[in-house]
């Protein structure tokens, strides 16, 4: 029979499981308690066998996960475990620090809701606006810095693109993260939305983004307006292309033309010329749309129109949206 004590069942499985949940005060445990990092002493936490550096903007769940599976350990039971009497509320980073064997300040640094902060989202009329969202990282940087399995960040709504290594890590991303290689406007696309950010704020694009979004769909529900979104599908999978509503090529094939038109839904300029009473500025607004969103799109539209730009611009939701300031 071998023991706790033995070398080869020391160095195997019942190492995480024994430092964990066992205080003795003599043998290996006793010994790692004396290296242990700064923070909150505490007789049932020792430091874990296998440490796990955090990736920035990490959240704490994807850390917690990662940290767990590095040590052969279930991710809940870890959690609750470093809480200890803190269990319904955040893991407080001492604790966390000395499990993990990392210190307190680099977690903090690094791990983005370390202090229990929620994601939270708030809507303009039907329209749901995420200032930050949480989602995937790119898997070559996190497999770049150690990661062996996803990595979930919390992200600005612009961070849909992995410049470095050109994937898309938006939406569907958790799936899949496309090669960009071949698709110069999205990469493209993403350098605009960065300058917009810089322009115009983020919380104004953020809201232009996310109207745009939503009439782009609209429109490609309804085969309008679509044929760019259909050239990059079919780069991305060919002419006979047909995937799942939700794979992250559709987003990423959807992406140049919802920047094209969150830009001018942003604008106050080419906001005012929409809604001119002029003939000249309605053909100068015409013209930008055709350039750069969707080349036959006519404007103005007829008055009972079910165009979904023309509802939102007569509608009067530009004026609302963008006066609207979030928390
Ligand atoms: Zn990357």
């Amino acid at each position: 029979m071998m023991l706790d004590f033995d070398p080869a069942v020391v160095a195997f499985s019942s190492q995480p499981f024994w430092l964990l949940w066992h205080d003795r005060s003599t043998g290996p445990s006793r010994r790692r308690r004396l290296t242990m990092p700064r923070g909150r002493p505490s007789p049932l936490l020792s430091q874990l066998p296998r440490r796990v550096a955090p990736f920035p903007g990490e959240i704490l769940s994807s850390y917690l996960r990662r940290l767990a599976h590095a040590n052969c350990l279930d991710p809940e039971a870890l959690r609750g475990h470093i809480a200890g009497r803190y269990r319904q509320q955040s893991v407080p980073a001492d604790r966390l620090a000395i499990a993990a064997g990392v210190p307190a300040a680099t977690l903090e640094h690094a791990l983005a809701d370390l202090d229990g902060g929620k994601v939270w989202i708030f809507r303009l009329g039907q329209i749901p606006i995420h200032p930050m969202t949480s989602g995937p990282a790119c898997g070559l940087c996190a497999f770049a810095r150690g990661a062996t399995e996803p990595v979930w960040c919390r992200k600005h709504p612009e961070q849909v693109i992995c410049l470095r290594h050109r994937r898309w890590i938006g939406t569907g991303a958790a799936t899949a993260q496309p090669c960009l290689d071949g698709q110069p406007d999205i990469l493209q696309a993403h350098k605009q939305h960065l300058r917009l950010v810089r322009r115009f704020g983020r919380e104004q694009v953020m809201i232009g983004f996310a109207f745009a979004d939503h009439i782009c769909r609209q429109w490609h529900a309804q085969r309008q307006h679509d044929e760019g979104f259909r050239r990059r599908m079919r780069i991305f999978h060919g002419p006979d292309w047909e995937v799942p509503a939700a794979d992250p090529t559709i987003a990423a094939a959807a992406y140049p033309q919802v920047v094209a038109l969150a830009r001018l839904l942003i604008s106050p300029y080419w906001g005012s010329l929409a809604v001119s009473f002029y003939h000249i500025e309605h053909s100068l607004f015409a013209q930008e749309m055709q350039n750069t969103v969707a080349p036959g799109y006519q404007w103005p539209q007829p008055r009972f129109s079910k165009d979904p730009l023309h509802r939102w611009i007569i509608g009067g939701n530009r004026k609302s949206a963008f006066d609207f300031l979030p928390p």
